[in-house]
């Protein structure tokens, strides 16, 4: 018999993450969720790993979930101090439609113009369309959709096992293509690319191809994780259910690791990635939403062009001092006050080589992202 899930209302004291500065995968800053636990139950996911999970058995993380009774209010209060940034905020499991938390923390950052960025795996986002887009108009956002795979791929029927209670494939490309005419930034974000499964060139390509497909303009792949009772819980399922890939998994994720160990090159997945997205004329990285009129829009830019760098060196096995090199100027620049076009007009290339972390050689860089911001 399906077990039943059970709702633990609650009233916690904070519910906002704040980041220093925007992170460079999702570009967002801020992050508020309205449950702990995932009616989806994904067999892989990383919610179950200790640091994530408040239940001693890693298994109720899919059948219990604690309600965060009071998170719009704490929303309010904690974002009315705040600069304005992304928020990743959201949760449209079965949950919601009882509880509707995740549409008044949206209503909170309408009426305090907020940008928003909401992952899902479920198409019951489109109920508050109607919202989204009044938020967007405002603060340009980004709706995105976990896909790890496709209707026409190989991996489908076996991706949807591992997916367990998560809405079918179909429904949430369907919901990514009205996401997409509604004029919302939209795709995929492909995580877990699971070994065996996922990574196999046709599903990379259905994948990609299907998120074109449907309006989506990117698509950020990441790979698998595992760690403490969370892999203990992945190999049971694997042991059970899936033994074909159990040897592969063992290989790969031996005692003590966490992300996965590969013999051979560490990137050649991202690396095609990127090539497809290319093919099918789409970004293996996500447009970082700008508010128009923004003060530090050229800032932004070019932050997100370093960060862009540092991503794309690194998937070709760049040095990681150069890598690094990047991804501190690009830091740097997000924590400026000032507008680095101002500071360029004003004392030139000097100007730029006196920012934190902005030496000679990327203040070069810098000047040819001011002179060709994309
Ligand atoms: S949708 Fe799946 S992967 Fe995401 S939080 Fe829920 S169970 Fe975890």
């Amino acid at each position: 018999m399906a077990r039943r899930t059970v709702f633990v209302p609650y009233q916690p004291k904070t519910v906002l993450n704040k980041g220093k500065r925007a992170d460079h995968w999702f570009w967002s800053r801020y992050s508020a969720y309205p449950y702990i636990g995932c009616q989806h139950a994904c067999l892989f996911c990383y919610c179950r790993e200790k640091h994530y999970c408040p239940f001693d058995d890693p298994n109720d993380f899919g059948y219990i979930v604690k309600v965060k009774e009071n998170a719009p209010e704490l929303l309010r209060k904690a974002l009315s101090r705040l600069p304005i940034d992304v928020v990743i905020t959201g949760d449209y499991q079965p949950a919601e439609k009882k509880f509707q938390i995740s549409r008044r923390m949206l209503e909170v950052c309408l009426e305090l113009g907020f940008p928003v960025s909401v992952l899902e795996r479920s198409a019951l986002v489109l109920r508050d369309l109607d919202l989204l887009k009044e938020i967007n108009q405002r603060a340009p956002s980004v709706v995105f959709f976990s896909m790890i795979s496709a209707p026409d791929s190989p991996a489908y029927e076996r991706v949807r096992e591992m997916e367990n209670l998560a809405p079918r494939m179909e429904k949430r490309y369907a919901a990514m293509e009205q996401i997409a005419r509604a004029g919302i930034l939209t795709g995929s974000s492909m995580m877990p690319i699971l070994p065996g499964l996922c990574d196999t060139d046709e599903n990379l390509e259905a994948t990609i191809r299907c998120t074109a497909n449907h309006g989506g303009q990117f698509v950020l792949a990441g790979g698998l994780t595992l760690a403490d009772q969370q892999r203990d819980y992945f190999f049971g399922v694997l042991h059970d259910r899936f033994p074909d890939l159990l040897p592969l998994y063992e290989r790969m994720y031996p005692a003590g690791s966490y992300g996965a160990v590969r013999s051979g090159d560490p990137h050649a997945t991202g690396r095609r990635v990127r090539e497809l997205c290319r093919q099918y004329g789409i970004s293996d990285r996500m447009p970082r939403p700008i508010i128009p009129g923004d003060k530090r829009a050229l800032n932004k830019r070019v932050v997100e062009a370093l960060a862009n760098q540092c991503y794309w060196q690194e998937l070709d096995n760049a040095p990681g001092q150069r890598v690094w090199a990047y991804r501190k100027a690009a830091w740097a620049i997000e924590d400026l006050e000032q507008d680095v076009g101002l500071i360029y007009r004003q004392m030139g290339r000097k100007g730029l080589e006196g920012i934190e972390n902005v030496g000679p050689r990327l203040a070069e860089v810098v000047e040819r992202l001011i002179q060709n911001p994309t």
